[in-house]
């Protein structure tokens, strides 16, 4: 089953009428050959379906009007069989406001040596007809991702399935609303930022609500609702002895499950996507909610703490690109590090708000005193995170645009337990290196919040960056700090010649 069996992606292919009637049947039935090989296979997140071949500017202009206004169509991919002159295009590239993958394949793998003539020539020349294309989307700077290679390569079918992915996120983002329980976190700047802007570039809109509106759902929670989310508790976790009905601290469980099952209810009926809380602003609460957070992202809502809706919309917008691959999404923050020169680590961790689709094992669910807050003890599930690759992801706003800033990371075991450390944490090697990560992403003005994942890689991240028209910053194994600051110099040049 595919993860977004709603959403669908058009294949449309290029053509002229130079060739002859033959030609452009052949061309056709190619193109839906491609089409469907693709939308059968079960890598490919989304519906493929064949539109048709186009030859002309009217057809163009009205296929990319039709791609527009379709609600389900989250993008196209485009393919040039033959030769289609690029100004055919101008028109339906001026209104397209879908994102688009350049495909540059072709239906024959292998020159037939032996065969080959002028007429095979003819009809299989995407060699030179995909450059032409090539030119009038870089002209018309236009993003887009240029996919090479045959079309039935392994390489070229991840490469397509994670633009569908990226794309997947970006219209999930059209008209999300995103939820804020109080303001930010008095005094801090990153997670500040202009939610106006957010919304004409990004699409999601972001409200406040009062304390009291959440109370109110929370307040209207039965006995009979805690007691069968305890049941689910007891049957997902180890939940520790002393949280148990009839013991000391089982008060503390019902309090947390309370706060849980209200804040569903408020995020569903207000058809929220995202949320974020503020321990700052905990009125009527009776535990900053940990628990119901780490929850509530498993169950697909983006989450930042301290108010900061950036990283809520990024972590929702993760999630759903690496909607049914292994591995999570989660809020993550770096937290403490290991300094050892021949051995440098960031621990990763939150106050309690880390989401449980990257634990490995099952988590333990526990109550500590948490001394940030003023509130009660909160329960919170602590587990340890898989080894592996992983991406750590931050939007910033620089002021006159909005920065996407990528870290790969290699998830490593802890050299030792962590007994005393009651909540859930992962431990990591930052590309290239500790000193060479921090220092850049220091320099890129990268948040302390992050949204973490497992399911993804960069390249995700950089296609949804290139969609949503993003700056993109990334850390990797290559990175080096002189050519790393001098990138983000010509950046801040290219942005402001641009205008924005
Ligand atoms: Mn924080």
């Amino acid at each position: 089953m595919k993860p977004f069996k709603n959403l669908e992606v058009w294949f449309l292919t290029g053509s002229q009428h130079l060739y002859g009637d033959d030609v452009l049947k052949e061309v056709a039935q190619n193109s839906e050959e491609i089409a469907k090989y693709f939308d059968a296979l079960e890598e490919i997140p989304v519906k493929v379906v064949y539109k048709s071949t186009l030859t002309g500017p009217e057809e163009i202009r009205k296929m990319c009007l039709e791609a527009n206004s379709a609600e389900n169509c989250i993008g196209l991919i485009t393919w040039m069989h033959t030769f289609s002159p690029a100004r055919m295009w101008i028109s339906g590239l001026k209104v397209l406001n879908k994102p688009f993958v350049h495909l540059h394949t072709q239906f024959n793998r292998d020159i037939p040596w032996s065969e080959i003539d002028m007429d095979f020539m003819n009809t299989n020349q995407a060699a030179h007809g995909g450059r032409e294309f090539g030119f009038i989307g870089t002209r018309m700077r236009k993003n887009r991702k240029v996919v090479v290679g045959y079309w039935q390569d392994e390489e070229v079918i991840n490469q397509l399935s994670i633009w569908m992915r990226a794309a997947a996120a970006w219209a999930d983002a059209q008209g999300a609303k995103i939820a804020r329980f109080g303001d930010n976190m008095r005094q801090v700047a990153v997670t500040e930022g202009d939610k106006v802007e957010a919304q004409i570039k990004l699409g999601y809109e972001v409200n406040g609500y009062a304390l009291g509106d959440l109370v109110k759902y929370v307040d209207k929670v039965s006995e009979a609702e805690i007691d069968e989310l305890i049941k689910i508790y007891q049957e997902e976790y180890n939940v520790a002895e002393d949280l148990l009905p009839g013991k000391e601290k089982h008060q503390s469980l019902r309090d947390a499950a309370k706060i849980e099952l209200g804040m569903k209810a408020f995020l569903e009926a207000g058809n929220f996507k995202a949320f974020t809380t503020n321990f700052q602003d905990l009125h009527g609460l009776k535990q900053l909610p940990g628990l119901a957070v780490q929850r509530l992202m498993a169950a697909g809502y983006g989450f930042g703490p301290e108010g900061d809706w950036k990283t809520a919309a990024l972590v929702r917008a993760m999630k759903v690109m690496g909607q049914g691959l292994e591995g999570g999404a989660a809020l993550m923050e770096h937290y403490t590090y290991h300094l050892d020169q021949d051995d440098t680590k960031v621990l990763g961790s939150h106050m309690l708000e880390i989401c449980e689709t990257i634990a490995v094992g099952k988590p333990s669910l526990e109550v500590h005193p948490l001394g940030i807050g003023g509130k009660e003890d909160p329960a919170r599930l602590v587990f340890d995170v898989a080894e592996g690759l992983a991406v750590n992801a931050s939007m910033i706003d620089m002021g006159d645009r909005l920065r996407l800033i990528v870290n790969e990371v290699d998830v490593v075991e802890p050299n030792e337990d962590l007994p005393k450390l009651p909540v859930a944490r992962v431990l990591w090697e930052p590309k290239p290196d500790l000193q060479t990560e921090a220092a850049a992403w220091i320099y890129a003005g990268g948040a302390h919040h992050t949204s973490f994942s497992q399911a993804i890689t960069q390249e995700y991240l950089q296609d949804f960056a290139d969609i949503a028209d993003l700056e993109y910053v990334l850390i990797d194994e290559d990175t080096k700090i002189p050519e790393f600051k001098q990138k983000l110099n010509w950046n801040d040049i290219y942005y402001r010649f641009k205008g924005l």
